[in-house]
This record gives structure tokens, sequence and C-alpha cells, in this order.
């Protein structure tokens, strides 16, 4: 029996596991994929107070490094179910294992969201991105297309900027929603092209990505020949698994109160997957320190 189970390895679920860790309370972190979260494909962060300019990798390293010398169990099996008992709590993961706990955090984060248009599967890892940071290597003097008008997009485009000989932003409105700093400094670069009010309407190639059609809001439709496409257009939350167990809103996202408490008794909710304004490293750390601090009240009294 873990006083506490941690569903997530990124900087919130990270960040409770060393909490509880520093605590004395026994607990274990379960990761579908890679420690890190989101940050991990991030090249260059410099919104996280005292860290001014670090690759995501290597924060994220740090914090799973921390963790682990702090006495953090981490696991890397995926969360397929839980049951919620009046005595405890039970977490099942696609391995068939059954672990127990007094309080479980989930700080599953996100997942990228897909255009949803044919051949986008087909062509993933054959000129079709989620990860310009990862894959941007590929497309030196190449041409490539962005979509997407979020600080992940931006940033995207500013680093493929550097390395393709071409970059198309399209986005769906007329104006950015990512931070004006960067949007600013992408604009001035020359090989910038900034297709507004516009969509993907039509993915073209057969062993590799060779155009996308886009139609704008007067419905005109234009081919655009391509050597990569990054999709940069957000992430929804990875919930399915647990809305039998808490309350998701509209989207997805976890209804927590600002305690990171979910609307069941001994589930708290941490990071990026439960609803909030702003999601970023620094609220996500944040969160993971509430979330556990929460939990170890809560195990206390049962105790
Ligand atoms: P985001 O902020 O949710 O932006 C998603 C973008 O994709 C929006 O511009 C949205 O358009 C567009 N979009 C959504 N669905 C679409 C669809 N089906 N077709 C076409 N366009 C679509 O996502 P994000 O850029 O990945 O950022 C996620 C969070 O991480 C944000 O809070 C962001 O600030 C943060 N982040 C921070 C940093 C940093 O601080 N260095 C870096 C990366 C990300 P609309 O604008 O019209 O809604």
């Amino acid at each position: 029996m873990y006083d506490a189970i941690i569903i997530g390895a990124g900087p919130a679920g990270l960040t409770a596991s060393i909490y509880l860790a520093r605590s004395g309370k026994k607990s274990l972190v379960l990761e579908a994929k890679s420690y890190g979260g989101q940050i991990i494909n991030t090249l260059d962060i410099e919104n996280y107070p005292g860290l001014n300019h670090v690759s995501g990798f290597d924060l994220a390293t740090n914090m799973y490094n921390q963790a682990k010398e702090l006495g953090a169990n981490i696991l890397f099996e995926k969360v397929v179910n839980i049951k919620n008992t009046n005595k405890e709590k039970i977490v099942i993961t696609d391995k068939g294992n059954e672990y127990k706990s007094k309080a479980i955090i989930l700080a599953t984060g996100n997942e990228k969201r897909k255009l949803n248009l044919e051949n986008e599967e087909k062509l993933t890892g054959c000129g079709i991105s989620y990860c310009a940071t990862c894959d941007g290597a590929f497309y030196k003097n190449k041409i490539v297309l962005v979509n997407g008008g979020g600080n992940t997009a931006i940033e995207d485009a500013l680093y493929l900027s550097d390395i393709a000989s071409k970059v198309y932003v399209v986005h769906r409105r007329d104006s950015f929603r990512a931070d004006v700093k960067t949007t600013n400094l992408l604009k001035e670069k020359d090989n910038v092209e900034f297709i507004y009010n516009s969509v993907i309407t039509k993915i073209n190639g057969n062993e590799k990505i060779e155009s996308v059609e886009i139609t704008d809001k007067d419905n005109n439709q234009k081919t655009i020949n391509i050597d990569g496409l990054f999709i940069a257009i957000g992430a929804i939350p990875e919930n399915e698994n647990f809305k039998n167990v808490v309350n998701l809103d509209n989207s997805g996202y976890i209804i927590t109160n600002e305690d990171c408490h979910t609307s069941t008794k001994g589930i708290f909710a941490a990071g990026d997957t439960r609803r909030k304004d702003l999601r970023q490293l620094v609220t996500a750390t944040n969160d993971g320190a509430i979330a556990a601090n929460e939990a170890i009240k809560y195990i206390n009294n049962l105790e």
C-alpha cells in the first residue's frame, strides 16, 4: 500500500513526488511515455524564474534525477483504470499490474491535438511532425509549414526559420495568441510567410508529404508544395481513463478547486490536465507542490 500514487512524470508529477518524498511518504510515480512531459521538446526555456535559458530536456532530466535521489519510485506503465473504494484506491496499468494507495495525484498533462485529416496518421514521420525541436534538423534548406497560432507554433516557426529555406505559418485567425516578444522576433525573419484566416483542408502525398491544400475564410483554396508540415495546434487532456472517478469539464480537463482537490476525496489533480487559465511550466510545478501538500494532509488525517 502506497501513501500516494502520482500519475504522470512531467513537471507537475515530478514536483509532487519530490514534496512527498521529502515528507517521508511512500509514493509511486507511474508514467505512460517518457519523463518530462511537454517541456522535453522545448529547446530553450526563458520564463522559469531563476533559470534563464535552460533546455527543456536538461530541466526535465534534473527534475527526474532529483526525484530519484530523494527516493521516488518511478515506473513506466500506462494507467488504464482507477477504482475508488472506501478503504483504498486501486490503480490498474496496461501491464496488468494493480497498485494500491491512500491518495492519488493525477498529473497526466496533455496530448498533441491532431488535424484529423486523411493522410495525417500515414505521413506522420514522413514529412508530418508535432515537434520542431525533435525533427527540424531533417529540413535543412527545405520548405516547411507550421500550423497554429499559439506559443508552440510561433516558437516552432522561429526555430525552423534558422534551418529551412522557407517557413509558411498558417493560422485560422488574423492574430496570434503567442506572446508578443516571440511573435515580433518571427515577423523580422525574411524567410517566413504568414497566411492568416486559413485552415489546412487536405494533406497530399504517398510515401512522404508533397503539399497541403489550405482554405481561407472566404472559401478560396490554394495548394502549397512543402517538404515538412509541423502541426502545433495545441493539446488535449488525457483524462478519458479517469472520467469514472473525477468530474471533467466539457473539454476534458479535470475540475478542481484552487488547492487541486478534484470531485473525489483523496484524488488530486495537478498541471496542464486540470481546468485553469494558465498552463505553463511554473504553474505545473506550483500545482505539483500544492497537490502533494494537500495529499499529505489527507493521508495524515486518515491516520
Ligand atoms: P495553444 O496556446 O492552445 O494554441 C493552439 C493554437 O492552435 C491556437 O492558435 C489555436 O487557434 C490553434 N488551433 C487549435 N485547434 C485548431 C484546429 N483544429 N485547426 C487549426 N488551428 C487550431 O497551444 P500551444 O501553442 O501548444 O501552447 C499550449 C500552452 O503551453 C499554452 O499555455 C502556451 O502558452 C504554453 N507554451 C508556453 C511556451 C513558453 O512559455 N515558452 C512554449 C510553448 C507553449 P486560436 O488562437 O484561434 O484558438
